[in-house]
């Protein structure tokens, strides 16, 4: 339906930075604390107080533009963005206009290259909450320290867009920059939108959506947009300039203000702070200290271990998660085995438990324990799996719980040749189709001696102990 258009998109980023107080003041900033319990003369916007820069934010801002690729100006400007509203009690934000920190960078999404704009330091205001018939102000998010990240506009569709999305989001996680946790509010994105007939050069007029607070909601509120511009252009309609609420109930979009309400912030040269300086030597200090993201995460576990690309995305989804690979791998070599384990086993509890890597009970180190005996074959695939179970709701290792539930594997050739002879006296049928060649009985036979040993033999020796005496 909309292949006469071509889609054009740019976004505009907020992403909370993770340092311990406020942007201008020394409030601590804390997420849930009882409202209006961190404020101060300062971020409530007193007369009289002057603001004083976060020395950590403006870190954490650098670290971000250098590992978007971003240019950093030596010498960048605060300015005052002009708006009345209740959760804002100076009547403007502190905000960078015209000389932002950083411009001109990039982040690659399979082979396309999203264009950044700019990137720049701010203070969120306070939230407005409606109950009923009141509204009530908790200013404890006034001052929080942000940086607002701008895209050029060539994102080319709601999929591109959210592979855009998801992939700065990693890369704030392993900065450490932000916790990007989207319902928090701590990663919020307004995207805007317009069409254009394919070939046409000037970009159409555009749409801009807010409240937009999952991936879901960024995907299901483009599309809707593509969808109501295309029927409006081919009906010879005109789009309206508008920002757009997107609900997520009704799955539909409606007016928040149009371009006739847009505001005036009359932005000024913010009088009460310095003009910025960015030596180069806190450029090089930041740049050398700089982690390994999770594109060249993901190469190192391909390369390093072998591990297949669908596995490796999956494992360096978080630092966390990247982390606690690592640091199994480290006690168990066995690195596949590890990969198998964390995006299965693993994963199936942290999701079940609604925890990430972080709280999950079994450290790295045991559960390389219990890795190693079953890479060593002394338990068997299905006595591990037992094994973790009980690991995850026990403290007790893997040792003492294959031990004392007596599932490791004995090396008893003795045993093992009894058993094997016992299940071939015992199943001449069977025999006699594997000797006319349906060698697949095997898996059958092998499983009866599993059984008979009570789990305790290795089914790999099994099967090879068989055939032997099978084939002869
Ligand atoms: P504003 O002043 O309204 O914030 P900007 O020029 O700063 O507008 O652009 C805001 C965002 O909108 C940027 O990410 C930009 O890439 C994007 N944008 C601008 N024009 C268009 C358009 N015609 N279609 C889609 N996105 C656009
Ligand atoms: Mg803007
Ligand atoms: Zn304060």
């Amino acid at each position: 339906m909309h292949n006469k258009y071509e889609v054009v998109i740019g976004m505009e980023i907020h992403a909370q930075l993770k340092t311990k107080t406020k942007m201008f003041c020394a409030c601590a900033v804390s997420f849930g604390a009882q409202a209006n319990t961190n404020v101060c003369p300062i971020c409530m916007g007193l007369p009289g107080t002057l603001p004083t820069v976060n020395a950590q934010a403006i870190a954490l801002a650098i670290r971000a533009s250098l590992a978007l690729n971003c240019q950093i100006r030596p010498k960048s400007t605060f300015a005052r963005k002009h708006y009345f509203y209740p959760d804002l009690p100076k009547g403007y934000q502190i905000t960078q206009y015209k000389e932002p920190l950083a411009y001109e960078g990039f982040i690659e999404i399979n082979r396309a290259q999203i264009r950044i704009r700019r990137l720049h330091l701010e203070e969120d205001s306070g939230k407005s909450i409606h109950a009923g018939n009141e509204s009530l102000v908790d200013f404890n998010r006034c001052g929080v320290p942000l940086i607002e990240i701008v895209t050029e506009p060539n994102i080319t569709s709601p999929d591109q867009a959210v592979q855009y999305l998801h992939e700065l989001r990693q890369i704030l996680n392993y900065l450490e920059v932000s916790d990007c946790d989207m319902e928090k509010g701590h990663f919020r994105c307004e995207p805007n939108i317009s069409l254009r007939p394919i070939g046409q050069k000037q970009f159409g007029v555009r749409t801009e959506l807010k409240n937009l607070n999952s991936l879901r909601n960024v995907r299901e509120g483009l599309e809707f947009e593509i969808n109501r511009q295309t029927k409006l252009l081919n009906e010879g309609k005109a789009v309206q300039q508008e920002t757009l609420y997107w609900d997520e109930q009704t799955k539909t979009s409606g007016t928040m203000r149009t371009k006739e309400e847009s505001e005036d912030y009359r932005y000024f040269p913010e009088p009460d702070l310095p003009v910025m300086n960015i030596t180069e030597k806190m450029i090089n200090t930041i740049k050398s200290n700089l982690p390994l993201l999770p594109a060249q995460r993901k190469q190192q576990l391909i390369r390093q271990y072998q591990i297949s690309p669908q596995i490796a995305e999956v494992i360096i989804e978080t630092k966390e998660f990247a982390d606690y690979y690592d640091a199994t791998v480290k006690h168990c070599p066995n690195a596949k085995l590890v990969a198998n384990w964390l995006t299965t086993e693993v994963r199936a509890v942290l999701n079940q438990q609604i925890i990430s890597i972080n709280d999950f009970k079994i450290k790295p180190q045991q559960l390389a324990q219990l890795l190693n005996l079953l890479s060593e074959n002394k338990i068997t695939g299905k006595n591990a799996k037992q094994i973790f179970e009980q690991m995850v709701t026990t403290n007790k290792s893997a040792q003492e719980i294959a031990k004392t539930q007596n599932l490791l594997s004995i090396e008893d050739d003795a045993l093992l040749t009894n058993i094997a002879q016992e299940v071939i006296r015992e199943n001449p049928d069977i025999v006699t189709k594997y000797r006319q060649g349906k060698t697949s009985v095997i898996g059958y036979l092998t499983g009866l001696v599993v059984k008979k040993s009570q789990g305790k033999l290795n089914p790999q020796k099994i099967t090879r102990t068989l055939q032997q005496y099978l084939n002869t």
